[in-house]
């Protein structure tokens, strides 16, 4: 019997994966409560209040909120002097303040913007302490609910970046998401993000036909950037993703932009694609009246925990004891790659499922919510040393 299926007897934690089946309801609607709010990255102040609120009434210790809207609950070790374990989620959302946020449920989804990424995952991380306070299931080390901002678009993980100031290398960071059950991140993809902005002479569409046109030259630079080849191993990527200038139809353009991400799962790869880049982008700088300017706008750090890390193992042995059926273990880019980058332990683990994300059909199938919990529930005990002194 491993350390996990034990674990999974043990007379304080059987009843907490029992309550996730029994208090399914009453953690859904948790989700759609949370989900009701809106929290745009950079606007996520009324949710992350919201959270905070109940921290409080959950009597966890030393609830705050840091500057930018993080906000920090602890659960009191039941002794040990050993760093905490960090369960967080992220409350932003991909989706505008003004987003219609109404839902529809059937069978076993609920539609709604957010509703799986991340309302699930912060719903989760509240349903885990509670159900963790109701039934005693208290580990020697301190366990630390984050709600952490900045996760999506231009956050550029900010919030995870200050959790990681706050509690450093020594902690083990337990990441949510509420989608990707049976998902296992325990590699981080670099992002590098750019905006790059053209301005050119312009002029009259007739009258002064033949002066530069930003507009001209940033369709230019796309076509040079999708001709870039990038090795499908180590899985690297590039997208422009929104374009933007122009004055009307009948004027050549002064100033256009665009957003570029790169990615890839290998550092190295990430530079090399980056350098590419940047020599397509400075070929066409100071010419005919161009002048480019290439502004990094994010850096996501790519980092990978050690495959034999116990909590990769942990993670792989509570899917199985809370009987997933299919495991995948990858790469991506969340909130652990901040803690992945720094060469700290961290997981991402999915509580349900979801489909369409960051659509405005965005459904959560929470056919696994209760399994979803009951992985969270047992890699947040073993990292926290549950059971290692009966
Ligand atoms: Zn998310």
């Amino acid at each position: 019997m491993t350390q996990i299926n034990k674990l999974a007897r043990h007379p304080r934690v059987a009843p907490v994966l029992k309550h996730f089946y029994e208090e399914l309801e009453s953690a859904l609607e948790l989700t759609i409560e949370i989900q009701q709010i809106a929290a745009p990255t950079f606007a996520e102040k009324v949710r992350a209040e919201h959270v905070m609120r109940r921290f409080e009434q959950m009597a966890l210790a030393d609830v705050s909120m840091d500057h930018i809207g993080n906000v920090y609950g602890r659960l009191p070790g039941s002794g040990s002097d050993r760093a905490p374990v960090i369960v967080s989620a992220h409350t932003d959302t991909v989706f505008p303040a003004d987003t219609d946020l109404s839902i529809k449920r059937e069978g076993n989804r609920i539609w709604g913007p957010g509703m799986a990424d991340n309302s699930a995952g912060v719903a989760g991380l509240i349903h885990l302490i509670e159900a963790m306070q109701t039934h005693g299931a208290i580990p020697p080390r301190d366990i630390w609910a984050v709600a952490n901002v900045g996760e999506e678009g231009l956050g550029d993980l900010k919030g995870m970046r200050a959790v990681y100031e706050r509690f450093g290398q020594k902690a083990t960071y337990i990441v949510l998401e509420g989608g990707s059950f049976g998902h296992l991140i325990h590699q981080g993809i670099g992002v590098h993000r750019f905006k790059v902005s053209v301005s050119a002479a312009g002029g009259h569409s007739w009258a002064d036909f033949g002066q530069s046109s930003a507009i001209h030259t940033l369709g230019s630079i796309i076509h040079q950037i999708s001709q870039i080849q990038v090795p499908k191993s180590p899985k690297t990527s590039f997208n422009v993703g929104v374009i933007e200038g122009g004055t009307s139809i009948n004027t050549i353009a002064r100033n256009a932009s665009f957003l570029l991400d790169l990615r890839s799962t290998e550092v190295a790869t990430l530079k090399k694609l980056q350098k590419k880049v940047e020599t397509i982008v400075s070929r066409y700088h100071d010419q005919n009246q161009v002048l480019v300017n290439w502004e990094q706008i994010g850096n996501r750090p790519a980092g990978t925990l050690d495959q034999n890390h116990p909590l990769i193992q942990w993670s792989v042995e509570a899917l199985r004891t809370v009987g997933a059926r299919k495991i995948e273990e990858g790469a991506s880019s969340t909130d652990a790659n901040i803690p992945l980058a720094h060469g700290a332990a961290a997981v991402c683990l999915g509580i349900a499922n979801s489909g369409n994300v960051h659509r405005t059909d965005e459904y959560l199938d929470y056919s696994n919510f209760p399994k979803g919990m009951g992985q969270v529930l047992l890699v947040t005990l073993a990292a926290a040393d549950f059971g290692q002194f009966d």
